[in-house]
């Protein structure tokens, strides 16, 4: 006898186990409890990996030509978030009409007041708030510590 017809005949053991093996309701069970496990696996997952979309809220931005400021809503301007360059989410000026002539403010960590930071004008300058002086970075650091309770 080959190997090859004794493999087979196992094969078709196995495959009669399968099909004797157990009654209908015990299939059933198991799948109905497989599709809750994978369910649930898969809520659990969907909260954890993929949280529910984040609202990036309102923006306040100042057209560099008149010097109006207005708030945008970063959620319907993508290129807020994700734009790569300060110069890439610049928005157009609902007052003057001007083309992407205004830049996205960021509030004081400090104070809480908006305004263009130095740095995205000049690159290398330093990023002070022109309200109370406040070291932008360092503040925000400051307050990303205070809020997470990382010391
Ligand atoms: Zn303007
Ligand atoms: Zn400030």
């Amino acid at each position: 006898m080959s190997s090859y017809s004794f493999w087979r005949k196992g094969e078709v053991k196995r495959f009669e186990l399968f099909r004797g093996g157990g009654d209908k309701t015990e299939y059933l069970f198991a799948a109905a409890l497989a599709l809750i496990v994978v369910g649930a696996l898969y809520l659990t997952l969907k909260t954890v990996i993929w949280p529910a979309p984040q609202s990036y809220g309102m923006k306040w931005a100042q057209c560099e030509k008149c010097k109006a400021e207005f708030q945008v809503d970063a959620d319907k301007h993508p290129e807020i978030i994700n734009g790569e360059t300060p110069a890439s989410k610049k928005q157009d000026c609902p007052k003057c009409g001007a083309k992407r002539s205004a830049w996205i403010m960021n509030a004081c960590p400090k104070c809480g007041k908006n305004f263009v930071r130095p740095s995205v004008l000049h690159p290398g300058a330093k990023d002070v708030c022109p309200f109370c002086g406040a070291d932008y970075l360092k503040a925000l650091t400051e307050k990303i510590r205070s809020e997470t309770g990382n010391k």
